[in-house]
């Protein structure tokens, strides 16, 4: 029986990238792995995919009665819906912990690092597998992407170390300027609708009784928003009254000027506003500096719900 590999819903690169790197890895272990995916891939993905010739993992949203590895999420609210009657052999993360349940023992692979690809790269030394380089060029771009160039401060030493393991084995001279080359596409918003927009990179959290549902959208330049607010925010509306949000928030991040435009539409603006100790102007804020919704937007959030 083959097991499957996959991460979050709305996958963004490290989902995906993890979804090949730790089947791949399992496979030369003597396992039998088949990458999958929840969604649709993103530009950014579609991007690393062509460059290192990879196919994108096939997508798959039932799991009931299989073997499943969970890379780069541990939410019941990023799983498939019925995770509940699959059989989670292993998780690799490196995520806060989350709410999901196992009915017998497993493997976990987590830690505070900026990317799930990084400590793929340290089980592939610890083990002692080689990677390949189309594989190790993959890994390197997502790290790239969850580290922005090394700008979040979710980035450590063990995600700069491991791009530069990486970029040798991939033979790729200047990591940063392929991931300079890697965010312009990202920055890409003009060709998606608003609703594609605000769900491209979108992550649900259960806080307390509530739903709350967090958008993030990266670019090399915010001015590409100047003319969409409005409809940023019908399109958050209509996400938010779907599925009985209490809050939809967006961050438009600009990786160059590292900080994040904050769009809020909450059941309670005082809770946003008191979580970020901000006063909200047009249900908008700009906060310097932040550019990690793990570890500057979810934690103040956890603590008001
Ligand atoms: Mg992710
Ligand atoms: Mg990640
Ligand atoms: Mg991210």
């Amino acid at each position: 029986m083959s097991t499957y590999v996959f991460g979050h819903t709305t996958p963004d690169s490290d989902s995906i990238v993890g979804a090949h790197s730790l089947s791949y890895l399992k496979n030369q272990l003597g396992e039998d792995c088949i990458p999958t995916r929840q969604g649709e891939i993103n530009p950014e993905t579609a991007f690393i995919l062509e460059r290192f010739g990879f196919e994108k993992p096939m997508l798959k949203t039932n799991y009931a009665g299989e073997n499943v590895y969970l890379i780069d999420f541990m939410e019941s609210s990023q799983s498939p819906e019925d995770i509940a009657e699959a059989t989670i052999l292993g998780i690799v993360d490196h995520h806060k912990l989350g709410d999901l349940k196992t009915a017998g023992p497993l493997e976990m692979w987590v830690r505070p690092v900026g990317c799930s690809n990084t400590i793929v790269k340290q089980m592939f030394d610890y083990f002692g597998v080689e990677i390949p380089k189309d594989l190790a060029g993959m890994m390197m771009c997502a790290i790239l992407s969850d580290t922005v160039i090394f700008k979040s401060p979710t980035c450590t030493k063990e995600d700069t170390k491991a791009v530069k393991e990486l970029a040798e084995i991939a033979g790729i001279e200047d990591p940063k300027a392929l991931g300079m080359e890697m965010f312009i596409v990202k920055s890409d918003v003009l060709n998606d609708t608003k609703e594609a927009l605000v769900l491209r990179d979108f992550k649900d959290f259960n806080m307390g009784s509530e739903k709350i549902g967090v958008g993030q959208l990266e670019v090399v330049d915010l001015s590409v928003f100047d003319n969409m607010k409005e409809e940023l925010f019908a399109a958050m509306q209509k996400i938010k009254d779907e599925a009985g949000r209490h809050t939809v928030l967006l961050l438009l991040t600009d990786i160059m000027q590292e900080g994040s435009q904050l769009l809020v539409l909450s059941n309670d603006n005082a809770k946003i506003e008191t979580a970020f100790n901000v006063t909200l102007e047009n249900n908008q804020i700009w906060l310097p500096k932040v550019m990690s919704r793990k570890k500057q937007i979810i934690p103040f959030l956890e603590g008001q719900f």
